[in-house]
């Protein structure tokens, strides 16, 4: 029935859910009247009802028409831009429109349904003792237990919904769905006020208590959260007292986010020339209401984030929105701080170290407008702002950027996408830009604008190489602070200044080696080495699938002479404490910091400079604003190049860079020492020169020679399964069928592999990639379209990911 007309009254409404199937998008008759898209509404989806969003009116319908149940939204919860901008991501990154728009909304969106539960007969004969034996063909354990759910059903009690649906299965209870209110509304604080004037009830001693603590607060009320916390249990009270109109309760939208403890840093006195004459840039382009997308190229410390301020703040003054995106917002809590210091409540940050609750009472202020600047981690690059003039993306060319699942997105390239659409101004802000930014501007699709200087004259610091090698001593395994840097910590921690050490490797050692045969310990459900880890008790664990296990001999040959092949945080943690014995040492890694608030009270400690040294992985690279800091040692500064991947040289010296860059930022000069094996290899030498420009030169030229992005666009087909020889004949075919399709003609698209994934095993799955390589993305595009149409064998999973950033 392609291309009939509606059926009877309604229109024909296109929905996303987020299904796979049938790329999540499915056509619906809307009963009486129209909706326009980015609206909710439950629809029936197979045997169950579904939350879907509207995309708009559909032409015709496949398949079985059936009715939307119900709207739920009385305005667009989506607004059109950001819809788009899915659609756009969608397309662009080969992904299902449905759980795309489904990834743009905030969480807890749903119309959940709960899951209510009444005993069988079957289950009630059990519970009372009557039938165990042929009911209960399983341990005395499972029994007791299955008996204490059934027990938990009856009272009423919270079992989850896997373990009821399994009673389910068993005959034992019946389920019923029903459905539980979606938490959509933005969340709200409870308010209690005393009514002015109003007399304390005689014959209610604990009422009339309660009324006076109110009458002397503030007159536009007091949340009651805090004021149960005073009167225990004086909720009773409470009602009473509004009953009696002496006091009035209502609701209000909670205000903005908490931010985590940090200190601001210091106001801009004077400008630079060099950050006067950005803005005098941005501005213009902010009054031209045109697309303008920028490079701001500055080196650390130069003092970016004045200039993304100040620009922000013209947008402001037009009545424009803003937004800028950061790597990682948990691990740069200063530069959220100097947001809210600039521009308080209008500041909404968007982030994973927020509850959900909070996240979606921020996503609200922006989305109700009460929050004219977002602040976010990538995914901030769908939060529903206001005609947007302004998006800047700091640290432009961090990976984090990169969504690795589900949608596998750039959220750099997204938000030049959102700038255009919008007509706004874009800002790229990075001191090591990445490769394909540096080309865009050379094409002259950016405009540079440069800021070479750090603030007040400060100098970078200069950088020495230090031979590791030479503490290559005998067959062991190598020190890891070298003399030079030992000397140079003590002489640091000796005059009260402050130091960071740099090593790209959490945990104890990186691995384990056999001696006798040379095989490294490593995990069986992933192709990499395990790591070594002394925290909570000596343990080995996978930094991929988390597989953990004891210390063991080698696998290949039984021996126990395992000894440690180079090291990690935790080990050089111990060492450093062996060496300055008085100081106060701290790391930082995903493995200590347990959470984005603990990362953020250690980096505000160091900043209050109650901690003497920090080590730690790039966690404590980022854009840290630190002046104390007078000593950055990387301790491994060549690790990085090990990486199989085409762009690891040029993520060597970011990183280098990067921390680098986080001495001498105070009033004292700084100083870097960086140790290596391979002292003579481009990105050590550039990172020591603070010649990133030379670097890219070079390099961009070998990427050209290679033809490698960004001369060209690559998409990794990855296929995974449980069994290795169907997973290689899945690659193999896919591999064959693209490159017959390729002798039939269009735009040439190169064919490499299929090969073993540079991580061949990863959680159990054998992994195959086929990498496709083209001038443009538009035959790429066209050739996965055609691949998909390619059956796959059971049990093997494809997925694209078009611009990849980590080859593994
Ligand atoms: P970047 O992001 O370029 O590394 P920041 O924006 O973090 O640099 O600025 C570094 C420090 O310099 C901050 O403490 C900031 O407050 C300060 N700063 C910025 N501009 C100026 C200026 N014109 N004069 C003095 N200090 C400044
Ligand atoms: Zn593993
Ligand atoms: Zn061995």
């Amino acid at each position: 029935m392609a291309g009939a007309a509606p059926a009877g009254d309604g229109t024909l409404v296109e929905v996303a859910l987020p299904v796979p199937a049938n790329g999540g998008v499915f056509t619906y008759r809307l009963p009486g009247g129209t909706v326009e898209p980015g609206r909710r509404v439950l629809v029936p989806l197979g045997r169950r009802k579904a939350t879907g969003v509207v995309l708009g009116p559909a032409a015709s319908v496949r398949g079985e028409l059936r009715d939307v149940l119900r709207v739920l939204d009385e305005r667009p919860l989506l607004p059109l831009d950001v819809l788009q901008l899915v659609r756009w991501a969608a397309a662009h990154y080969l992904a299902p429109l449905g759980p795309a728009i489904r990834g743009a909304l905030p969480p807890g969106i749903d119309l959940r349904e709960e899951l209510r539960a009444t005993l069988t007969p079957e289950g009630e004969a059990l519970l009372d003792g009557a039938r165990q034996r042929a009911l209960l063909p399983e341990s005395k354990e499972a029994g007791t237990r299955t008996r204490q759910l059934l027990r938990a059903v009856r009272d009423g009690r919270a079992v989850r919904p896997g373990q009821l649906r399994a009673l389910e299965k068993r005959g034992l209870v019946a389920l019923s769905a029903s459905e539980a209110k979606a938490r959509v509304e933005a969340p709200q604080v409870e308010l209690a006020a005393a009514v002015p004037g109003a007399l304390p009830p005689a014959r209610s001693p604990r009422q009339a208590e309660v009324l006076a603590w109110l009458l002397a607060r503030d007159p536009k009320g007091v949340p009651v959260e805090e004021l149960l916390a005073a009167f225990p249990g004086a909720r009773p009270q409470l009602k009473k007292l509004a009953a009696r109109r002496l006091i009035a309760l209502r609701s209000e939208p909670a205000g903005a986010a908490r931010l985590a403890d940090a200190p601001w840093g210091s106001a801009v006195v004077r400008e630079t020339a060099a950050q006067s004459a950005a803005l005098a840039e941005l501005r213009g382009a902010l009054d031209a209401r045109a697309y303008s997308p920028f490079l701001l190229d500055g080196v650390t410390g130069s003092g970016k984030t004045h200039v993304y301020l100040e620009a922000i703040a013209h947008a402001r003054s037009q009545g424009r929105g803003a937004l800028a995106l950061v790597p990682e917002i948990a691990l740069t809590p200063q530069l959220a701080g100097r947001f809210r210091a600039r521009f308080g409540d209008d500041v909404a940050v968007l982030h994973s170290g927020l509850t959900e609750r909070e996240r979606l009472s921020e996503w609200h202020r922006v989305r109700a407008g009460s929050a004219g600047v977002v602040v976010g981690a990538r995914s901030a690059v769908f939060a529903p702002g206001h005609d947007l003039g302004i998006v800047v993306v700091d640290e432009e060319h961090e990976p984090s950027y990169k969504q690795e699942d589900r949608l596998r997105y750039h959220a750099r390239d997204l938000a030049l996408v959102r700038a255009r659409d919008a007509g706004a101004v874009a800002v790229l802000g990075s001191a090591t830009p990445s490769l394909e930014t540096l080309r865009r501007a050379q094409e002259g699709k950016l405009r540079t604008l440069r800021l070479p200087e750090r603030v007040d004259g400060r100098a970078l610091p200069p950088v020495e190489i230090v031979d590791r090698k030479t503490t290559l001593r005998g067959r062991g395994d190598p020190e890891l602070l070298t003399p030079a840097l030992s000397e140079a910590l003590r002489e640091t921690v000796a005059r009260g200044e402050q130091a960071i050490l740099f090593l790209n490797k959490r945990g104890h050692v990186r691995s384990l080696l056999c001696r006798s045969c040379g095989a490294a310990l490593g995990c069986p459900n992933c192709s990499v080495a395990l790591v070594l880890h002394r925290e909570g008790g000596t343990a080995l664990r996978c930094h991929l699938c988390g597989h953990q296990e004891l210390p063991r001999p080698c696998v290949a040959c039984g021996s126990e002479d395992v000894v440690p092949l180079s090291a990690g945080t935790e080990r050089v943690e111990e060492e450093l404490r062996g060496l300055l014995p008085r100081a106060r040492i701290a790391r930082l890694d995903r493995d200590s910091a347990g959470g984005p608030g603990k990362a953020a009270a250690l980096l505000a400690r160091f900043a209050r400079r109650e901690l003497d040294v920090l080590i730690g992985t790039q966690m404590v690279a980022k854009g840290h604003d630190f002046p104390g800091v007078t000593l950055v040692g990387a301790l491994d500064a060549d690790g990085p190049l090990h990486l199989p991947d085409f762009r690891a040289a040029e993520r060597c010296v970011q990183l280098l860079a990067q921390v680098a860059g986080r001495a001498g930022r105070g009033e004292q000069p700084g100083r870097v020492l960086l140790q290596a094996f391979r002292t003579a290899e481009p990105a050590v030498l550039a990172a020591a020169a603070h010649d990133y420009a030379g670097f890219a030169r070079d390099e961009l030229a070998r990427r050209e020679a290679l033809s490698f992005p960004p001369y060209a666009r690559l998409c990794a087909l990855r296929l995974q399964g449980n069994v290795e020889a169907r997973v290689q004949a899945a690659a193999e075919r896919l591999a064959g069928r693209a490159r017959e399709l390729q002798r039939r003609g269009g735009e040439p698209v190169e064919v490499l592999g299929p090969a073993p994934a540079p991580i061949a095993r990863l959680r159990g799955k054998h992994r195959f990639q086929v990498l496709l390589r083209a001038r443009e993305h538009r035959p790429l595009h066209a050739l996965c379209r055609a691949l998909a149409e390619v059956p796959l064998p059971p049990g093997v999973e494809l997925a694209a990911d078009v611009d990849p950033v980590a080859l593994v």
